[in-house]
């Protein structure tokens, strides 16, 4: 107002007024004074600042809120995943000691109970490492492994652990294999067996008699890769169609009373939903209420090598073979030690003990071993770096000592890791004993 030497436009745009946004319009000198026209102008020029300014402040709030969901996001899945590894740990020492009680030839009643444990605590497995797998699969940090795997060996494995299990149940186990399906092939055999292996708990779950059936076919091959359909059916209760879509959304059931009725969270479908889609196919359902499920997908696989002079279906069916190997093992954990060391002594193994990776370089340095067994966590030095250490020594007999893995997660974070470190083989934790067995006696010298 007046004849200022220059005009400033101050903009207030927060409820406190506080004024955020300053120009300097033009200088003016005593004969140049303002006109009406000026003024109007001005106004304008104002009120376009002022809405400029506004926009910004909305959009910065709105980046301002994405960032600080993400922020949430991020918060709630560190959160979901140091959780499930922290309530893993002690369970694994659940079932690894119940697996050893079972062995111990335990009284009839008492037998009973340690399966009723051994079940609760796996099923408590399942549903932590659904909850693990799901929040890793919303942040995209999910890994498939890519490794060469006997295809028939990986049949037989899910043949033999549902067939059992469907006959607690009194349901007829039915396995259809194509005769023409490659041996080898190269993918991820731990995300199948998941994928599988929910289906197969469902097709348990909700089928009260009748059959559960499992096919395996081979349906295209050109060149080196197989597509090869798998598909789990059963005679349970069906899912009414209406549901049939919203069934793999994750926390969905069919119904409101599944939970009660059969338990669950809702989550297995969606994870094989997903899992199968990053495989690059997609499953597909079939099912009749009433009647019963079919849930099928098809996927590529890439065809590996035969090894010569293997048997089909190979496993062993006792627990000979191993008396008087020398076997190290690299485990920090206590209990699951004292597990390993329990079986492995039981079938005859003559066991050295290392706490970390460090100390199982200097064992392996002063005494000759006849495989390691490298857990893959441990403080000091992990069993990823120990591995990789032994694999570059210059001395051929620590170089080429077999190493087997002991790894608690499927979905570990070391898995891209693991591939380039040349272990031979791995055993997820909690182990089977007979996995562990099978696989110590395929690699040992
Ligand atoms: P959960 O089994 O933990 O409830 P899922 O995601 O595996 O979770 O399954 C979601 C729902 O789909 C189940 O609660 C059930 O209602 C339905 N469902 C899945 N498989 C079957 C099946 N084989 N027969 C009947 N209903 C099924």
């Amino acid at each position: 107002v007046g004849t200022p030497s220059k005009v400033w436009l101050g903009v207030p745009l927060r409820e406190d007024n506080e004024i955020i946004g300053v120009m300097c319009l033009q200088d003016y000198n005593d004969e140049n004074k303002f006109t009406k026209e000026d003024l109007n102008g001005m106004e304008f020029i104002a009120n376009q600042i002022a809405i400029a300014i506004q926009r910004r402040t909305n959009l910065d709030n709105l980046v301002e809120a994405r960032r600080s969901a993400e922020n949430a996001a991020l918060a709630k899945q560190q959160f979901m995943s140091t959780m499930s590894h922290e309530i893993r740990t002690p369970l694994n020492e659940v079932i690894g000691i119940t697996n050893l009680l079972l062995q111990g030839n335990p009284r009839e009643d008492q037998m009973e109970f340690l399966k009723t444990l051994r079940f609760s605590a796996n099923h408590l497995l399942t549903l932590v490492n659904d909850v693990l797998d799901y929040s890793k699969m919303e942040s995209g940090n999910l890994v498939f492994e890519k490794s060469q795997f006997n295809l028939y060996d990986f049949i037989e494995e899910i043949n033999r652990s549902y067939a059992f299990r469907s006959k607690d149940k009194e349901l007829q186990f039915i396995f259809e294999k194509d005769d023409n399906l490659p041996e080898e092939i190269i993918g991820d055999p731990i995300r199948l067996n998941q994928i599988l292996s929910n289906l197969l708990s469902n097709a348990l779950k909700f089928t009260m008699k009748g059959s559960i059936t499992v096919a395996v076919t081979e349906i295209a091959r050109k060149g080196n890769t197989s597509t090869i359909r798998f598909s789990v059916s059963d005679t349970g209760i069906g899912i009414p169609p209406e549901m049939q879509e919203r069934i793999f959304e994750s926390y969905t059931q069919a119904t409101t009373d599944t939970t009660r009725r059969f338990g669950g969270t809702g989550l297995g479908l969606a994870i094989c939903k997903k899992l199968i889609e990053l495989m690059g196919s997609k499953i597909q359902l079939d099912s009749m209420p009433g009647e019963g499920s079919r849930f099928f997908f098809e996927v590529d696989y890439e065809i590996g090598e035969n090894f010569p002079g293997r048997i089909k279906g190979e496993m062993a069916d006792n627990y000979e073979g191993l008396t008087g190997k020398k076997v190290l093992v690299a485990e920090d954990n206590k209990i699951n030690f004292f597990v390993a060391n329990k079986f492995l002594q039981s079938w005859g193994v003559n066991v050295s003990h290392a706490e970390n990776g460090l100390i199982a370089l200097e064992m392996i340095g002063r005494e000759k071993y006849d495989l390691i067994l490298m857990d893959l966590h441990m403080p000091v030095m992990d069993g990823v770096e120990a591995s990789r250490i032994i694999r570059n020594s210059e001395n051929t007999s620590i170089k080429d000592l077999p190493i087997v893995a002991l790894t608690a997660a499927i979905m570990s974070e070391s898995q891209d890791k693991i591939k380039d470190i040349f272990i031979n083989d791995y055993v997820l934790k909690p182990f089977k004993p007979k996995d562990l067995y099978d696989k110590i006696l395929r690699h040992i010298r």
